[in-house]
Protein backbone atom coordinates (compact mmCIF):
# COMPACT_ATOMS: atom_id res chain seq x y z
CA UNK A 1 0.00 0.00 0.00
CA UNK A 2 1.11 3.44 -0.79
CA UNK A 3 1.33 6.05 2.30
CA UNK A 4 -1.15 9.25 1.88
CA UNK A 5 2.42 11.65 1.75
CA UNK A 6 3.28 9.70 -1.11
CA UNK A 7 -0.03 9.36 -2.85
CA UNK A 8 -0.81 12.96 -2.78
CA UNK A 9 2.79 14.32 -3.89
CA UNK A 10 2.36 12.22 -7.02
CA UNK A 11 -0.96 13.52 -8.03
CA UNK A 12 0.37 16.59 -7.14
CA UNK A 13 3.70 16.19 -9.54
CA UNK A 14 1.17 14.90 -12.72
CA UNK A 15 -0.18 19.05 -12.89
CA UNK A 16 1.08 20.17 -15.91
CA UNK A 17 -0.13 23.83 -15.90
CA UNK A 18 -2.91 24.30 -18.38
CA UNK A 19 -1.78 26.40 -21.49
CA UNK A 20 -4.67 27.80 -22.87
CA UNK A 21 -5.44 31.46 -22.19
CA UNK A 22 -7.99 33.78 -22.72
CA UNK A 23 -8.06 37.41 -22.33
CA UNK A 24 -11.08 38.93 -20.10
CA UNK A 25 -12.33 42.45 -19.07
CA UNK A 26 -12.46 43.35 -15.88
CA UNK A 27 -15.73 42.15 -14.87
CA UNK A 28 -15.01 38.52 -16.04
CA UNK A 29 -12.09 38.18 -13.66
CA UNK A 30 -13.13 37.34 -10.08
CA UNK A 31 -11.87 33.69 -9.51
CA UNK A 32 -10.15 33.26 -12.62
CA UNK A 33 -6.08 32.42 -12.62
CA UNK A 34 -3.79 34.73 -14.21
CA UNK A 35 -1.66 33.46 -16.80
CA UNK A 36 1.32 36.39 -16.32
CA UNK A 37 3.01 38.65 -13.95
CA UNK A 38 1.45 42.19 -13.94
CA UNK A 39 4.03 44.66 -13.61
CA UNK A 40 3.66 48.18 -12.63
CA UNK A 41 3.57 50.66 -15.39
CA UNK A 42 2.75 53.54 -13.18
CA UNK A 43 3.79 54.74 -10.12
CA UNK A 44 0.87 54.95 -7.38
CA UNK A 45 0.19 57.24 -6.24
CA UNK A 46 1.21 59.07 -9.36
CA UNK A 47 2.03 61.78 -7.31
CA UNK A 48 2.23 63.18 -3.78
CA UNK A 49 -0.58 63.97 -2.43
CA UNK A 50 -2.70 64.78 1.13
CA UNK A 51 -3.98 61.75 3.05
CA UNK A 52 -6.81 64.54 5.21
CA UNK A 53 -8.81 67.50 4.64
CA UNK A 54 -6.38 69.84 5.82
CA UNK A 55 -3.78 72.45 4.56
CA UNK A 56 -0.58 72.34 2.93
CA UNK A 57 2.33 74.24 4.61
CA UNK A 58 6.03 74.01 5.25
CA UNK A 59 6.41 72.26 8.38
CA UNK A 60 9.35 74.74 9.86
CA UNK A 61 6.08 77.44 9.43
CA UNK A 62 4.18 76.03 11.78
CA UNK A 63 4.49 75.94 15.72
CA UNK A 64 0.74 75.88 18.13
CA UNK A 65 -0.90 79.21 17.25
CA UNK A 66 0.89 80.30 14.00
CA UNK A 67 -1.38 82.34 12.14
CA UNK A 68 -0.63 82.05 8.06
CA UNK A 69 -2.43 83.88 4.76
CA UNK A 70 -4.30 81.30 2.53
CA UNK A 71 -2.74 81.32 -1.07
CA UNK A 72 -4.97 79.28 -2.49
CA UNK A 73 -7.72 76.85 -1.84
CA UNK A 74 -7.31 73.26 -4.36
CA UNK A 75 -9.62 70.91 -4.76
CA UNK A 76 -8.71 67.30 -6.12
CA UNK A 77 -8.20 67.35 -9.39
CA UNK A 78 -6.72 70.71 -9.73
CA UNK A 79 -3.22 71.93 -9.55
CA UNK A 80 -1.93 73.37 -6.71
CA UNK A 81 0.29 76.67 -7.08
CA UNK A 82 4.07 76.33 -5.69
CA UNK A 83 3.33 77.31 -2.44
CA UNK A 84 4.90 80.53 -1.25
CA UNK A 85 7.26 80.80 1.93
CA UNK A 86 4.64 81.47 4.96
CA UNK A 87 1.88 80.80 3.40
CA UNK A 88 -1.04 77.59 3.27
CA UNK A 89 -2.53 76.07 0.83
CA UNK A 90 -6.14 74.72 1.59
CA UNK A 91 -6.40 71.43 0.26
CA UNK A 92 -8.81 68.06 0.72
CA UNK A 93 -7.55 64.10 0.69
CA UNK A 94 -6.21 63.66 -3.03
CA UNK A 95 -4.80 67.17 -3.76
CA UNK A 96 -1.66 67.10 -5.03
CA UNK A 97 0.77 68.58 -2.55
CA UNK A 98 2.02 71.96 -3.95
CA UNK A 99 5.60 72.34 -4.72
CA UNK A 100 7.65 73.78 -1.92
CA UNK A 101 5.05 71.98 1.07
CA UNK A 102 6.32 69.37 3.32
CA UNK A 103 3.42 68.49 5.44
CA UNK A 104 -0.43 68.68 5.82
CA UNK A 105 -2.25 70.26 9.04
CA UNK A 106 -5.16 68.07 9.51
CA UNK A 107 -8.51 70.75 9.18
CA UNK A 108 -9.27 69.16 12.70
CA UNK A 109 -6.14 71.07 14.14
CA UNK A 110 -6.74 74.25 12.58
CA UNK A 111 -9.14 76.96 12.38
CA UNK A 112 -9.93 79.55 9.37
CA UNK A 113 -11.17 83.00 9.52
CA UNK A 114 -11.08 85.06 6.73
CA UNK A 115 -8.20 84.47 4.61
CA UNK A 116 -5.99 83.01 7.31
CA UNK A 117 -5.21 80.27 9.18
CA UNK A 118 -4.19 78.96 12.85
CA UNK A 119 -2.81 76.07 13.62
CA UNK A 120 -3.34 74.59 17.34
CA UNK A 121 -0.45 72.15 16.66
CA UNK A 122 3.30 71.88 14.96
CA UNK A 123 3.78 68.65 12.54
CA UNK A 124 6.63 67.13 11.25
CA UNK A 125 7.86 66.78 7.58
CA UNK A 126 5.87 64.49 5.95
CA UNK A 127 2.93 64.56 8.29
CA UNK A 128 -0.30 63.63 5.76
CA UNK A 129 1.81 63.02 2.68
CA UNK A 130 1.24 59.79 1.03
CA UNK A 131 4.40 59.82 -1.39
CA UNK A 132 4.73 58.97 -4.92
CA UNK A 133 4.72 55.50 -5.37
CA UNK A 134 4.56 54.04 -1.57
CA UNK A 135 1.33 51.89 -2.85
CA UNK A 136 3.58 50.57 -6.11
CA UNK A 137 6.71 51.69 -7.89
CA UNK A 138 6.73 51.54 -11.22
CA UNK A 139 8.49 48.02 -12.57
CA UNK A 140 7.85 46.22 -9.64
CA UNK A 141 5.48 43.06 -10.32
CA UNK A 142 2.44 43.20 -8.36
CA UNK A 143 0.27 40.10 -9.06
CA UNK A 144 2.06 36.80 -9.78
CA UNK A 145 1.19 34.27 -12.23
CA UNK A 146 -1.13 31.56 -10.76
CA UNK A 147 -3.33 34.18 -8.70
CA UNK A 148 -6.28 33.56 -8.11
CA UNK A 149 -8.02 36.90 -9.09
CA UNK A 150 -10.47 38.22 -6.02
CA UNK A 151 -11.85 41.77 -6.04
CA UNK A 152 -8.77 43.13 -4.35
CA UNK A 153 -6.66 42.04 -7.02
CA UNK A 154 -9.21 43.55 -9.50
CA UNK A 155 -8.43 46.88 -7.77
CA UNK A 156 -4.84 46.59 -8.44
CA UNK A 157 -5.51 45.77 -12.61
CA UNK A 158 -7.89 48.60 -12.28
CA UNK A 159 -5.63 50.99 -10.72
CA UNK A 160 -2.56 49.97 -13.05
CA UNK A 161 -5.32 51.33 -15.64
CA UNK A 162 -5.71 47.98 -17.39
CA UNK A 163 -9.02 47.40 -18.39
CA UNK A 164 -8.50 43.33 -18.91
CA UNK A 165 -6.07 40.16 -17.64
CA UNK A 166 -4.68 37.62 -19.79
CA UNK A 167 -5.87 34.33 -17.61
CA UNK A 168 -6.11 30.64 -18.17
CA UNK A 169 -8.71 29.11 -19.71
CA UNK A 170 -11.35 27.03 -17.28
CA UNK A 171 -10.06 23.65 -17.02
CA UNK A 172 -12.31 20.76 -18.76
CA UNK A 173 -13.34 18.30 -16.72
CA UNK A 174 -14.99 14.69 -17.76
CA UNK A 175 -16.80 12.85 -14.80
CA UNK A 176 -17.59 9.03 -15.43
CA UNK A 177 -19.82 7.11 -12.77
CA UNK A 178 -20.05 3.88 -12.94
CA UNK A 179 -22.53 1.34 -11.87
CA UNK A 180 -25.69 -1.16 -12.84
CA UNK A 181 -27.22 -0.11 -9.32
CA UNK A 182 -27.10 3.59 -10.02
CA UNK A 183 -30.41 6.24 -10.60
CA UNK A 184 -30.23 9.66 -11.34
CA UNK A 185 -31.74 11.70 -8.76
CA UNK A 186 -35.72 13.21 -10.07
CA UNK A 187 -36.66 9.18 -11.45
CA UNK A 188 -38.19 7.09 -9.54
CA UNK A 189 -36.23 4.30 -7.76
CA UNK A 190 -36.15 0.19 -8.61
CA UNK A 191 -35.58 -1.64 -6.24
CA UNK A 192 -32.03 -2.54 -5.19
CA UNK A 193 -31.10 0.76 -7.00
CA UNK A 194 -29.45 3.82 -5.39
CA UNK A 195 -29.33 7.41 -6.83
CA UNK A 196 -26.30 8.57 -8.22
CA UNK A 197 -24.76 11.33 -5.48
CA UNK A 198 -21.49 11.05 -6.44
CA UNK A 199 -22.22 13.15 -9.86
CA UNK A 200 -23.33 16.07 -8.72
CA UNK A 201 -21.09 15.81 -5.86
CA UNK A 202 -18.22 15.88 -7.66
CA UNK A 203 -19.45 18.34 -10.49
CA UNK A 204 -19.81 20.90 -7.95
CA UNK A 205 -16.78 20.62 -6.28
CA UNK A 206 -15.29 20.75 -9.39
CA UNK A 207 -17.09 24.16 -10.20
CA UNK A 208 -16.35 25.18 -6.87
CA UNK A 209 -12.40 24.82 -7.64
CA UNK A 210 -13.08 27.24 -10.57
CA UNK A 211 -13.53 24.41 -13.44
CA UNK A 212 -15.63 24.72 -16.47
CA UNK A 213 -18.80 23.06 -15.86
CA UNK A 214 -17.70 19.09 -15.88
CA UNK A 215 -18.91 16.78 -18.85
CA UNK A 216 -21.00 13.73 -17.02
CA UNK A 217 -21.10 10.48 -18.40
CA UNK A 218 -22.75 7.35 -16.70
CA UNK A 219 -21.75 3.82 -17.58
CA UNK A 220 -23.44 0.60 -17.20
CA UNK A 221 -21.10 -2.08 -15.66
CA UNK A 222 -20.41 -3.24 -19.09
CA UNK A 223 -16.75 -3.06 -20.56
CA UNK A 224 -18.02 -1.43 -23.98
CA UNK A 225 -19.62 1.38 -22.16
CA UNK A 226 -17.14 2.09 -20.01
CA UNK A 227 -14.30 1.98 -22.74
CA UNK A 228 -16.47 4.32 -25.24
CA UNK A 229 -17.18 6.92 -22.22
CA UNK A 230 -13.68 6.87 -21.46
CA UNK A 231 -12.17 7.77 -24.92
CA UNK A 232 -14.60 10.62 -25.78
CA UNK A 233 -14.00 12.07 -22.43
CA UNK A 234 -10.53 11.70 -22.82
CA UNK A 235 -10.98 13.82 -25.91
CA UNK A 236 -12.88 16.37 -24.60
CA UNK A 237 -11.49 16.59 -21.26
CA UNK A 238 -8.25 18.12 -19.91
CA UNK A 239 -8.72 15.74 -16.92
CA UNK A 240 -11.45 12.97 -16.45
CA UNK A 241 -12.24 11.56 -13.16
CA UNK A 242 -13.94 8.56 -12.71
CA UNK A 243 -15.94 6.84 -9.72
CA UNK A 244 -16.27 3.27 -8.30
CA UNK A 245 -15.79 0.00 -10.44
CA UNK A 246 -11.96 0.19 -10.01
CA UNK A 247 -11.32 -2.14 -6.88
CA UNK A 248 -11.01 -5.97 -7.89
CA UNK A 249 -14.59 -6.54 -7.67
CA UNK A 250 -15.98 -9.25 -10.66
CA UNK A 251 -17.44 -6.11 -12.04
CA UNK A 252 -14.71 -3.70 -11.44
CA UNK A 253 -13.94 -2.72 -14.92
CA UNK A 254 -12.51 0.63 -15.20
CA UNK A 255 -8.91 -0.84 -15.05
CA UNK A 256 -9.58 -3.26 -18.04
CA UNK A 257 -11.14 -0.61 -20.26
CA UNK A 258 -8.39 2.23 -20.08
CA UNK A 259 -5.79 -0.34 -20.63
CA UNK A 260 -7.67 -1.53 -23.56
CA UNK A 261 -8.04 2.33 -24.98
CA UNK A 262 -3.71 2.12 -24.76
CA UNK A 263 -3.57 3.96 -20.88
CA UNK A 264 -0.96 3.63 -18.54
CA UNK A 265 -1.94 3.06 -15.20
CA UNK A 266 -1.12 2.99 -11.73
CA UNK A 267 -3.42 1.98 -9.88
CA UNK A 268 -2.67 2.15 -5.47
CA UNK A 269 -4.11 0.92 -2.73
CA UNK A 270 -3.42 4.43 -0.66
CA UNK A 271 -3.02 3.75 2.79
CA UNK A 272 -6.14 5.51 3.90
CA UNK A 273 -9.41 5.54 5.75
CA UNK A 274 -11.97 6.11 4.07
CA UNK A 275 -10.59 6.08 0.43
CA UNK A 276 -7.66 3.29 -0.44
CA UNK A 277 -8.38 2.19 -3.97
CA UNK A 278 -7.51 5.32 -6.24
CA UNK A 279 -5.80 5.10 -9.59
CA UNK A 280 -4.11 7.58 -11.49
CA UNK A 281 -3.66 6.90 -15.67
CA UNK A 282 -2.28 8.85 -18.27
CA UNK A 283 -4.25 8.10 -21.59
CA UNK A 284 -2.98 10.24 -25.12
CA UNK A 285 -1.38 12.10 -22.06
CA UNK A 286 -3.85 13.63 -20.18
CA UNK A 287 -4.42 12.14 -16.81
CA UNK A 288 -7.00 10.34 -15.80
CA UNK A 289 -8.15 9.84 -11.70
CA UNK A 290 -9.98 6.72 -10.32
CA UNK A 291 -12.19 7.47 -7.58
CA UNK A 292 -13.80 5.41 -4.94
CA UNK A 293 -17.40 4.87 -5.08
CA UNK A 294 -18.40 5.21 -1.82
CA UNK A 295 -19.20 8.84 -1.70
CA UNK A 296 -17.65 9.63 1.33
CA UNK A 297 -14.73 8.57 -0.17
CA UNK A 298 -14.88 9.28 -3.16
CA UNK A 299 -15.32 13.49 -1.27
CA UNK A 300 -12.06 12.79 0.68
CA UNK A 301 -9.94 11.47 -1.83
CA UNK A 302 -11.26 14.35 -4.37
CA UNK A 303 -10.26 17.19 -1.45
CA UNK A 304 -7.17 15.60 -0.38
CA UNK A 305 -5.12 14.00 -3.18
CA UNK A 306 -7.22 15.29 -6.62
CA UNK A 307 -8.03 19.28 -5.47
CA UNK A 308 -3.77 19.50 -5.66
CA UNK A 309 -3.80 17.96 -8.99
CA UNK A 310 -6.30 20.33 -10.20
CA UNK A 311 -4.96 23.43 -8.59
CA UNK A 312 -1.87 22.51 -10.49
CA UNK A 313 -3.42 21.86 -14.13
CA UNK A 314 -5.21 25.59 -13.83
CA UNK A 315 -2.43 27.23 -13.41
CA UNK A 316 -2.56 28.28 -10.20
CA UNK A 317 0.75 29.37 -8.25
CA UNK A 318 -0.60 27.84 -5.04
CA UNK A 319 -1.52 23.85 -5.09
CA UNK A 320 -1.56 23.34 -1.12
CA UNK A 321 -3.82 24.88 0.49
CA UNK A 322 -2.74 25.88 4.73
CA UNK A 323 -3.07 22.21 7.16
CA UNK A 324 -4.24 24.02 9.92
CA UNK A 325 -4.00 22.10 14.24
CA UNK A 326 -6.86 21.88 16.41
CA UNK A 327 -7.27 19.78 19.88
CA UNK A 328 -9.34 16.56 19.50
CA UNK A 329 -12.99 16.53 21.65
CA UNK A 330 -14.02 12.67 22.04
CA UNK A 331 -14.53 10.20 24.69
CA UNK A 332 -11.83 7.61 22.76
CA UNK A 333 -9.12 7.21 21.45
CA UNK A 334 -9.22 7.39 17.44
CA UNK A 335 -6.93 5.99 14.63
CA UNK A 336 -5.57 2.43 13.02
CA UNK A 337 -3.40 1.03 10.60
CA UNK A 338 -4.11 3.54 7.79
CA UNK A 339 -4.36 7.56 7.85
CA UNK A 340 -7.48 8.64 9.56
CA UNK A 341 -9.60 11.41 8.43
CA UNK A 342 -11.88 11.88 10.78
CA UNK A 343 -14.74 14.06 9.71
CA UNK A 344 -15.10 16.92 12.91
CA UNK A 345 -16.88 19.77 13.68
CA UNK A 346 -14.66 23.01 14.29
CA UNK A 347 -14.80 25.09 16.69
CA UNK A 348 -13.60 28.12 17.93
CA UNK A 349 -12.89 29.09 21.53
CA UNK A 350 -10.31 31.62 22.45
CA UNK A 351 -7.35 30.59 20.65
CA UNK A 352 -7.68 26.91 20.54
CA UNK A 353 -10.11 25.32 17.74
CA UNK A 354 -12.21 22.43 18.95
CA UNK A 355 -12.29 19.47 16.67
CA UNK A 356 -14.99 17.24 17.31
CA UNK A 357 -15.55 14.12 15.71
CA UNK A 358 -19.25 13.52 14.01
CA UNK A 359 -20.51 10.48 15.40
CA UNK A 360 -21.45 8.64 12.13
CA UNK A 361 -17.76 8.43 10.60
CA UNK A 362 -18.63 5.35 7.93
CA UNK A 363 -17.57 5.98 4.62
CA UNK A 364 -21.22 5.61 3.45
CA UNK A 365 -22.08 7.89 5.89
CA UNK A 366 -23.07 10.95 3.44
CA UNK A 367 -24.66 12.88 6.36
CA UNK A 368 -21.40 13.24 8.13
CA UNK A 369 -19.93 15.31 5.31
CA UNK A 370 -22.57 18.63 5.88
CA UNK A 371 -22.36 18.05 9.29
CA UNK A 372 -18.77 18.86 9.33
CA UNK A 373 -16.28 22.09 8.95
CA UNK A 374 -13.03 19.70 7.92
CA UNK A 375 -10.90 16.43 8.14
CA UNK A 376 -8.68 16.13 10.85
CA UNK A 377 -6.07 13.65 10.22
CA UNK A 378 -4.33 11.07 11.95
CA UNK A 379 -1.48 9.47 11.53
CA UNK A 380 -1.18 5.64 9.99
CA UNK A 381 -0.05 3.08 12.79
CA UNK A 382 -0.90 5.63 15.92
CA UNK A 383 -3.49 6.68 18.03
CA UNK A 384 -5.08 9.83 18.84
CA UNK A 385 -6.21 9.96 22.44
CA UNK A 386 -8.71 12.81 23.66
CA UNK A 387 -7.21 15.92 23.87
CA UNK A 388 -4.29 15.36 21.16
CA UNK A 389 -3.30 17.75 19.09
CA UNK A 390 -4.05 16.97 15.19
CA UNK A 391 -3.55 18.64 11.88
CA UNK A 392 -7.04 19.40 10.69
CA UNK A 393 -7.91 20.33 6.78
CA UNK A 394 -10.88 22.49 6.89
CA UNK A 395 -13.25 22.60 3.94
CA UNK A 396 -13.22 26.12 3.27
CA UNK A 397 -9.67 26.09 2.77
CA UNK A 398 -9.46 23.25 0.55
CA UNK A 399 -12.42 23.26 -1.47
CA UNK A 400 -11.50 26.09 -3.18
P1 LIG B 1 -17.70 0.25 -6.51
O1 LIG B 1 -16.29 0.72 -6.33
O2 LIG B 1 -18.23 0.49 -7.88
O3 LIG B 1 -17.86 -1.14 -6.06
O4 LIG B 1 -18.60 1.15 -5.53
C1 LIG B 1 -18.41 1.12 -4.11
C2 LIG B 1 -19.71 1.58 -3.43
O5 LIG B 1 -20.00 2.91 -3.81
C3 LIG B 1 -20.94 0.78 -3.81
O6 LIG B 1 -21.75 0.65 -2.66
C4 LIG B 1 -21.62 1.65 -4.83
O7 LIG B 1 -23.01 1.42 -4.91
C5 LIG B 1 -21.31 3.02 -4.33
N1 LIG B 1 -21.28 3.97 -5.44
C6 LIG B 1 -20.55 3.85 -6.56
N2 LIG B 1 -20.74 4.90 -7.37
C7 LIG B 1 -21.65 5.68 -6.75
C8 LIG B 1 -22.27 6.92 -7.09
N3 LIG B 1 -21.99 7.53 -8.24
N4 LIG B 1 -23.16 7.47 -6.21
C9 LIG B 1 -23.42 6.84 -5.04
N5 LIG B 1 -22.87 5.69 -4.67
C10 LIG B 1 -21.99 5.10 -5.50
MG1 LIG C 1 -19.62 -0.34 -9.03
Amino acid sequence: MLDFDTAQARLAERATPASRTETLPLRDLNGRILATDVVATLSLPPADNSAMDGYAVRAADVTPGTTLPIQQRCFAGQAPEPLREGQAIRLFTGSLIPAGADAVVMQEDCQEAGQRVTFSRAVPAGHFIRFRGEDMAQGQIVLRQGTVLNPAHIAVLAAQGLAQATVFARLTVGILTTGDELVAPGSPLPPAAIYDSNAPMLASLCVQLGTADPVMRHARDDAAAIEAALRDLNASCDLVLSVGGASVGEKDLVKPALEALGGTLDLWRVRMKPGKPVALAELHGRPLVCLPGNPVSSFVVFMVLVSPLIRGLQGRHTVFPPVRRGILRSERAHGGEREEFLRVRADTTGSATILTPYHQQSSGAISSLNASQGLARIAAGTLAEPDAELAWYAYQDWLN
